[in-house]
């Protein structure tokens, strides 16, 4: 044992990836109503709007002059282009919530998770997985959200994404939605046992 200082508990950052259309949206909102205590994390992108999307909810939209402003500034923790546009993570809400011990998520695609990764070592990745590529491709078609021409683009990013899901700590296959939202939540859980996160537990076990 050694007599390094114990630091105190910081909250964990959850990295969430998966492809375009394996259910990331739809089963943070159901593991949102199970674990309403959690964090996500806004990100800013210089797509254009979908139908059924809201300023502020998921996503601040912004334009490409002012996403460039931020990477000027040092104001994202990461970023990528996906398919034409920006997507970015702004730094200083996850590091807010961190320092006060929250729980953060962030979605990001591979890149961003590796680049999280980098700066953030003890984040927690948890890949999502669709059932098979033939449903992926039908839940893309079926939200009925993008052109053909980005579906491709975005089945093309799939089987790069899919390659990548070795490397996360965590793999959810979104099959039936409540298991997955269940399977999700229990991974969160979890983590508050953790050795890292109870060391304030010992500090204070220690010092009586
Ligand atoms: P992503 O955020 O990963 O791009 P979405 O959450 O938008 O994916 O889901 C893509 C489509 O698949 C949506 O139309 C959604 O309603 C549908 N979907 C998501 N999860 C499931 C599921 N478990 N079973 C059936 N359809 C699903
Ligand atoms: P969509 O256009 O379908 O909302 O998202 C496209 C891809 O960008 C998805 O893989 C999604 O996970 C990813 N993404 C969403 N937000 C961010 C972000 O802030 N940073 C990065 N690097 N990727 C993101």
């Amino acid at each position: 044992l050694s007599m390094r200082r114990i630091p105190m508990n910081k909250g964990r950052v959850f990295i969430i990836s998966g492809p375009s259309g394996s259910g990331k949206d739809t089963l943070m909102k159901k593991v949102f109503e199970k674990a309403p205590d959690i964090l996500f994390s806004i990100s800013s992108i210089t797509r254009p709007m979908r139908v059924g999307e809201a300023e502020g909810e998921k996503y601040n939209f912004i334009s490409r002059e002012r996403f460039e402003e931020m990477i000027a500034n040092d104001e994202l923790l990461e970023h990528n282009v996906f398919v034409g546009n920006y997507y970015g993570t702004p730094k200083a809400p996850v590091l807010n919530a961190v320092n006060d011990g929250k729980n953060m998520l962030i979605e990001v695609d591979v890149n961003g998770a590796y680049q999280i990764l980098e700066k953030i070592p003890d984040a927690v990745s948890i890949f999502i997985m669709p059932p098979s590529l033939e449903i992926l491709k039908a839940r893309l078609t079926g939200r009925g959200t993008d052109e053909q021409s980005v579906i491709d683009k975005r089945l093309f990013e799939a089987l790069r994404e899919i390659s990548c899901a070795k490397d996360y700590d965590y793999i959810v296959v979104n099959d039936d939605l409540e298991t997955a939202a269940n399977e999700f939540v229990s991974i969160i859980s979890v983590d508050k046992f953790k050795t890292d996160r109870n060391l304030e537990l010992i500090n204070k076990i220690l010092n009586k």
